[in-house]
C-alpha cells in the first residue's frame, strides 16, 4: 500500500478533451490515478513530489521494438533489410537466454530514462523478456515471435499457447503477452491462418511486421496477385482479432480501408526505416483513412537508440514532406501517437495513455525549465519539435516510482551494464 500525491504540476493529460491543466495536483492510490484537482489535496501521502514548474505526461508507449537488439547496437549499420538480417542472423543465432535478458534489461534502461514506461517487444527467447519486464518495473507487452519458413522444425501452437498464457498477467499485470508471427514471408499461410484461429479463441492480440520493404510487396503480388494486407484478409487474420502492424509501409487505398474496418493498429517507425531505406509510412493517409497509428523504435540495431519523443519529431516532420503539406500531422497528433494511440494499439487504452482518474498511474514528470521551452505560445509544439526525451526527470509506472530525478531506484543501472559489456564480449568473441 502506497500513496503519492505530485503537486503543483502542469498536467498534460491527452484524455478525450486534449486538457492541459495549470498547477495540478495528482494523488495515486496504490497503481491508480485517484483524484486530480486544481484544489488542493488533503490526503495524506506516503510521498510528495513538488511538480512546480514542471510537466506531468502520459508515459511514451514504445509501440514495437525488439530491446534484445541493444546488443547489436552499431553492429551492421548502412544496410538495406534483407543485407542487415543476413548480418545479425548468425549473432542472433548465437544468444542465449542470459543474452537476452541483459540486453532487454539495458534496453529498458534507456527506454525508462528516455520516459518510456511501456513497450511492445518480439524476439526470441520469450521468458528472458518476460522477466526483464517483471524484473525492471516497466510495463510491457511481450509477443512470442513465430517463424516457420525454412525452419527444421515445426511450431507447435499448443505449446506456444500455453508458454504465452503462463507469463500472462505476471508482475502486478505489468506484463501482458501475445502471439508474434514474424512477417508473412517468415511465416507459412498455415500458421498465420492457425495463428489467427488461437488468438481469437484465447482474445490474445496478434503482432507482425507487414508491408516493410518494396521487395515483400513484390514478392506477395508475383505470387499471390494481391497485397501483403490482402494476403492477411485471405487468412482471415484481421477480422475480430487485435492486430498489429509494425511499419505498414507499402500501402494502397485498399489496404488502408481494411486496416480501418478490422480495427487494425499501425506502428510506424521512422528512424529504423529510413536507416534501412525501407520506406516512409504514409502517416497522415492513415490517420485520414481513420485508422490508429502508434510509434515504435523498431530494435537498437536499426535505429540506434529507444527514444519515442525523437521518433514522434520525425514522424511529423516526414508526414508534411511526404504528403507535401506543412499542416499534416500536427505536434498535438504526433503527441498522440507517442502515447493514448499506442495505448489503443497495444489494447491497454483504458489502463494507460492518458492521465485520467481511475487509471493506472503510467506517468513523467518532465523538467521543462530549458531555453527550448520559451516563449510558451504552444506547449504540445515545444514538447514534441524542441524538447528532449532526457528532460525526462522522474518515471512512475503502475504507481511505482522507477526513476527519480534521473536516477533509476526500481533496480541497479550499473549492475545491468556490467552484466551487459559481459554478454557483448561473449557473444562477439
Ligand atoms: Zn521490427
Amino acid at each position: 500500500m502506497s500513496t503519492i500525491l505530485i503537486k503543483n504540476a502542469q498536467v498534460v493529460t491527452m484524455n478525450g478533451q486534449d486538457q492541459i491543466l495549470d498547477h495540478a495536483n495528482i494523488l495515486i492510490d496504490n497503481n491508480i490515478i485517484k483524484k486530480i484537482s486544481a484544489e488542493t489535496i488533503n490526503d495524506k501521502a506516503d510521498k510528495i513530489i513538488d511538480a512546480k514548474g514542471k510537466l506531468v505526461l502520459p508515459g511514451f508507449i514504445n509501440a514495437h521494438t525488439h530491446a534484445a537488439m541493444t546488443l547489436l547496437r552499431g553492429y551492421s549499420d548502412n544496410q538495406n533489410l534483407d543485407k542487415w538480417l543476413e548480418n545479425i542472423g548468425p549473432i542472433e543465432g548465437k544468444m542465449q537466454p542470459e543474452d537476452v535478458y541483459w540486453g532487454t534489461m539495458l534496453a529498458i534502461t534507456e527506454m525508462i530514462k528516455n520516459g518510456v514506461t511501456c513497450f511492445l517487444d518480439m524476439y526470441s527467447h520469450f521468458g528472458s523478456i518476460s522477466q526483464a519486464i517483471i524484473d525492471s518495473g516497466i510495463r510491457g507487452v511481450n509477443s512470442l515471435a513465430l517463424v516457420d519458413v525454412n525452419q527444421a522444425d515445426k511450431v507447435n501452437l499448443d505449446d506456444k499457447l500455453k508458454t504465452i498464457v503462463s507469463w500472462h498477467g505476471k508482475g502486478d499485470r505489468r506484463l501482458t503477452t501475445c502471439f508474434g508471427p514474424h512477417a508473412p514471408y517468415t511465416c507459412s499461410g498455415l500458421l498465420l491462418r492457425n495463428i489467427s484461429n488461437l488468438a481469437r479463441k484465447n482474445h490474445l492480440s496478434i503482432h507482425i511486421h507487414l508491408a516493410e520493404t518494396r521487395k515483400e510487396v513484390s514478392d506477395i503480388k508475383r505470387k499471390y496477385q494481391m497485397s501483403p494486407v490482402e494476403l492477411m484478409v485471405k487468412y482471415d487474420f484481421f477480422s475480430q482479432n487485435q492486430v498489429i502492424v509494425a511499419h505498414g509501409i507499402w500501402l494502397g487505398d485498399r489496404d488502408m480501408t481494411i486496416f480501418k474496418n478490422n480495427k487494425v493498429s499501425v506502428v510506424t517507425c521512422p528512424s529504423s526505416n529510413l536507416k534501412l531505406n525501407a520506406g516512409i509510412c504514409p502517416t497522415h493517409q492513415l490517420t485520414n483513412h481513420g485508422v490508429n497509428v502508434a510509434l515504435g523504435t523498431d530494435g537498437a540495431a536499426s535505429n540506434n537508440s529507444l527514444d519515442i519523443l525523437a521518433e514522434a519529431k520525425l514522424a511529423t516532420l516526414l508526414a508534411k514532406y511526404f504528403s507535401s503539406d506543412p499542416a499534416a500531422l500536427g505536434a498535438n497528433k504526433a503527441l498522440k501517437m507517442a502515447t493514448i494511440n499506442g495505448a489503443k494499439a497495444l489494447g491497454l487504452a483504458k489502463e494507460v495513455g492518458s492521465i485520467e482518474v481511475g487509471k493506472c498511474a503510467d506517468l513523467i514528470i518532465m523538467d521543462n525549465s530549458g531555453p527550448q521551452y520559451l516563449p510558451n505560445h504552444n506547449l504540445i509544439a515545444n514538447i514534441v519539435y524542441a524538447g528532449k526525451s532526457s528532460d525526462t526527470e522522474t518515471v512512475i509506472v503502475n504507481g511505482k516510482i522507477v526513476m527519480e530525478n534521473r536516477k533509476i531506484i526500481a533496480f541497479d543501472e550499473e549492475k545491468v551494464k556490467m552484466e551487459f559489456n559481459k554478454r557483448v564480449k561473449t557473444l562477439f568473441k
